[in-house]
This record gives C-alpha cells, structure tokens and sequence, in this order.
C-alpha cells in the first residue's frame, strides 16, 4: 500500500501517519523530518538543505526527488508526508510508482488556528509533552467540530516531567495565518494536478474528531478502496 497524505498545519497529519504505521506497517517517510534529521547531522545532504529550511523555503525539487526515490525504491508499503510539494515533485513520483490513494485532511482554517494557538508544549527540550487548551464545540458551514482539550493533570506544568508549559514561536496567530496561506498556495496546484489525473483516488476527512476517530474514517475509507481488509 503506496499512500500519499495531504493536511494543513495542526491537521494532525503526523499523528495520523504515526498510527497508520503503527497499524499497518507502512513505512512514514517525512521529507521535513528528514532533512532536519540530515541538518542535525551535519551531513553533505544536510549542508545543502540548511538555509532553504532555515529561510522556509522550499528545497529544489532535483534534491528532494532524488533522496524520496532513494528511500522509496525497495519499499512496498509507505506512507509519504510532507512530499509532493510541487507538481514537478507529483511527475517524478508518478513516473516511479502507483500511489493507491491519497489522503486529505481538511479543516476550515478558523478552527486551526484556534487549535494551534491553544497548543502548549513542555520547556523541558528533552521531553515531547505535548497539550491543548482549546474545547472547541462549533458548527462551521455544516461541519460540526468536536476537539475536546489535551490537558495536563497539573495546571500548566507537564504529565511526564513537571516542567512548565510553553507555546512555540511558530504557534502564534500572526505566524500561523501565514503558514496556513503557504500551504493553501503551494498545495492546490498538486492537488488540482491530482483531481486532473483523477488518479490515484481521493480519501478525504474532515479534522472534525479526536485523532482516534480520523483515523478511524481513514481506515474506512482504505477498506472502501480494497486496501486493507
Ligand atoms: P512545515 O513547512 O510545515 O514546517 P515540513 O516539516 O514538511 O513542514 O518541512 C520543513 C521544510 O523542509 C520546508 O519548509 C522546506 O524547506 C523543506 N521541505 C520539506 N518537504 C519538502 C518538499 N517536498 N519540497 C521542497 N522542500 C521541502
Ligand atoms: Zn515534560
């Protein structure tokens, strides 16, 4: 199973690819984890990448498609996160292998940025405590929203290790409107260039529930396609 996944920022798209591996098998290939990865270790590929990223700009696309055919040509099963970015990227990804289907999360952009200003992380860098402030009960243009809120036991301070909560620099209102409008303009001509094809076929959901429950819908919809049992 070749899957591709397609969310907005706080879509919880990486939570879902984590559990669909979990479930599945699937190997996550994340191109932004990967070249982060390749930063932190001071690789040739990380030396190449670093002030695209630094300046959140996209990564050449010769660069990016040659490391993602690299990690994808022996493998039956993945899911791919964060690639393709570009409609070049979706040609040489087409030209190489079948994808079954593609997964896109969708959200109104109100309820992200409600969802990812209330997220909290913990201050402690070697903790991955992770929360959220928001209770968020809405009806947006038929879409009924319920996100109920991850909070800690203790008030502000993390479950695992005690240390106060903080927000991150990007997880601001201002920042994330920008980011939002980012992904808006780089994702819809890769997404039109999918519709176009009309292939591989479409699973989309709603970021309406808990992630179990999205989850849930995107196994429901993998069954449709006949691609899990
Ligand atoms: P975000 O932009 O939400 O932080 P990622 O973690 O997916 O997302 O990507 C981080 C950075 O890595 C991007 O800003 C870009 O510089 C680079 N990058 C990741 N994937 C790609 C891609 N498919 N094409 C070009 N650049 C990419
Ligand atoms: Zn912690």
């Amino acid at each position: 199973m070749k899957l591709i996944i397609f969310g907005p920022p706080g879509s919880g798209k990486g939570t879902y690819s984590s559990k669909l591996k979990e479930k599945f098998g699937l190997e996550k290939i994340s191109t932004g984890d990967i070249f982060r990865e390749e930063i932190k270790k001071g690789s040739e590929l990380g030396k190449k990448v670093e002030k695209y990223l630094r300046e959140g700009k996209l990564v050449p696309d010769d660069i990016v498609i040659e490391v993602v055919i690299e990690k994808i040509k022996n493998l039956e099963k993945f899911i791919l996160d964060g690639f393709p970015r570009t409609v070049d990227q979706a040609k040489a990804l087409d030209s190489m292998v079948n994808i079954d289907a593609i997964i896109k999360i969708n959200a109104h952009p109100e309820i992200l940025v409600e969802k990812i200003s209330a997220r909290r992380i913990c201050s402690n860098p070697k903790c991955d405590g992770n929360y959220n402030v928001a209770d968020i009960r809405k009806v947006i243009d038929g879409v009924e929203y319920i996100l109920p809120p991850l909070l800690p036991k203790n008030d502000m301070k993390c479950d695992k290790c005690g240390s106060p909560l903080i927000q991150r620099d990007d997880d601001k209102p201002s920042v994330i409107m920008d980011r939002l409008k980012v992904y808006e303009e780089q994702t819809k001509p890769v997404i039109d260039y999918y519709l176009k094809k009309k292939k591989p076929p479409f699973i989309e959901i709603w970021m309406s529930r808990p992630p179990e429950q999205v989850v849930e819908k995107i196994v429901e919809g993998l069954r449709k396609l006949n691609l899990v049992k």
